[in-house]
């Protein structure tokens, strides 16, 4: 085991990889950026080095300012987190190179996953299911025209390097399709610096189900249930469950056996979640993240693993001395994404924390690095806390997130916690009847 990781990221998510770290015994190291220095990470980390000004690029994108910050502390491995570089493959390749160990799959599987096209073949051969759609990349509008009557419009061009809900277009007919060829691959080549792109059929009442995945280095690979994500905005996730409301074990054991299957004939290794989209019974691999997600812990809660603790002792070389018979699912678990936005109008709101009283009491977990008088800086992602609540039902865990968001207080800055209580109490949302479009429409209500 190692003794001592160096956490390169920031927020809720450092703090979550410290806890982890603490609990094995391992020492920490938190790197920060000048804008940071009085971030929560860093006051509890057992060191911690500045690497940077404010921008991301310069400190948390700064990969000789990290390596050099690992080397002199001593650190074995570093843990990215999310976001940032945990899915760069070239810095994954540049940690080993330095004899350090990359919490997380090779180099190699990063950038095979990282590449949506080649993401899709790969799993395509494995077996997998897709959305329709084209072969590969498009590499003209007359092959987008041809392959957008073949699947049926609305189709969407996504960008092969496409992320963050970013680099996808929609055409709802064939008068559209012009346009969103040209719009997808010049946002690709400003955002991402590759103008790829492919087409899918745009699905019109999807559900966004995931499935979370370890893998250890000998072979064993389990899989920890799905997690439903369809309560999006601009394709990003807003609030999230496990399990999905509308998903049987025996759907689950399906999709779990076909993914996990997939994975092992890859020789993949550590955490991974296979994203797909649900409609009429039928699952379609959308892309794989090859890290930690976000809504991580909704599936710690239900199957009583610790996700971080486990990517560890993996990369540790550790066997993961259990099968998928042993993973069992209690209960239901619901996360709500709490961001420095205006609730209304979704714009972000940087500030300082006047008072914060996060809740507690059974079955209430909040994931977060705020405290009282912290500044949430302007520079970085606006997710300032994950409240996350499991019961035995999804009806109690309903209103057991009711009860917690009603006793937390922030103040000093807005937050989304009002729209949260909006969707909670929202009869649609009780039934669990919704899809990846539910809010935008819900969030365009007047109310
Ligand atoms: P990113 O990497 O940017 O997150 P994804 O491919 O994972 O991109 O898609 C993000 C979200 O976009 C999905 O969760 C879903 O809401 C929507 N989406 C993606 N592909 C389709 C599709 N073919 N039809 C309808 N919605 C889609």
């Amino acid at each position: 085991m190692f003794s001592k990781i160096l956490i390169a990221n920031r927020g809720e998510i450092a703090l979550r990889i410290l806890r982890a770290c603490r609990e094995l015994g391992i020492k920490t190291v938190a790197v920060h950026s000048t804008a940071d220095e009085d971030a929560m990470h860093v006051r509890l980390a057992d060191e911690a080095v500045c690497i940077g000004p404010a921008a991301s690029r310069d400190s948390y994108l700064n990969v000789a300012a990290i390596l050099s910050a690992a080397t002199i502390t001593g650190a074995e491995a570093i843990h990215p987190g999310y976001g940032f570089l945990s899915e760069n493959a070239d810095f994954a390749e540049t940690v080993e190179a330095h004899g350090l160990t990359f919490i997380g799959p090779t180099a190699d599987h990063i950038r095979m996953m990282g590449d949506k096209i080649t993401a899709k073949t790969t799993m395509e051969a494995l077996g997998v299911p897709l959305v329709p759609g084209s072969d590969g990349e498009l590499t003209s509008l007359d092959q987008a025209r041809a392959v957008a009557e073949q699947v049926g419009y609305p189709v969407l061009i996504k960008a092969t390097a496409g992320g963050g809900g970013r680099g996808m277009k929609v055409a709802r007919d064939a008068s559209e399709i012009e346009e969103a060829w040209s719009v997808a691959r010049t946002e690709a080549r400003t955002a991402f610096g590759n103008d790829a792109v492919y087409l899918e059929k745009y699905l019109d009442k999807p559900r966004h189900i995931e499935l979370q995945i370890l893998a250890d280095n000998y072979g064993s690979v389990v899989h920890f249930g799905e997690r439903d994500c369809s309560l999006q905005r601009r394709h990003q996730k807003l609030l999230e469950e496990a399990g999905s409301p509308v998903l049987t074990a025996e759907e689950r054991d399906a999709i779990g056996r076909t993914a996990t299957d997939a994975l092992s004939k890859m020789g993949y290794r550590n955490a991974g979640t296979l994203e797909f989209l649900y409609q009429d019974g039928q699952f379609c691999f959308i892309e794989m993240n090859t890290r930690l997600q976000v809504e991580h812990p909704v599936t710690e809660m239900v199957c009583d693993v610790d996700l971080v603790r486990e990517q560890i002792r993996i990369a540790a070389g550790e066997k993961l001395g259990y099968t998928q018979d042993d993973v069992t699912f209690s209960g239901h678990a619901i996360e709500c994404r709490i961001n420095a936005e205006d609730p209304d109008t979704f714009a972000p709101c940087p500030g300082t924390v006047a008072v914060y009283h996060p809740p507690g009491g059974l079955g209430v977990r909040v994931d977060s690095a705020l405290y009282t008088g912290y500044r949430v800086p302007p520079y970085y992602d606006s997710m300032i806390a994950k409240v996350i609540v499991h019961a035995p039902t999804r009806a109690q865990a309903i209103a057991r997130m009711h009860r917690a968001l009603d006793e937390f207080v922030v103040e000093g800055i807005k937050t989304v916690i009002p729209l949260h209580r909006r969707i909670l109490a929202d009869p649609e949302f009780q039934k669990g009847d919704y899809t990846i479009h539910w809010l935008e429409q819900f969030t365009s209500r007047p109310h």
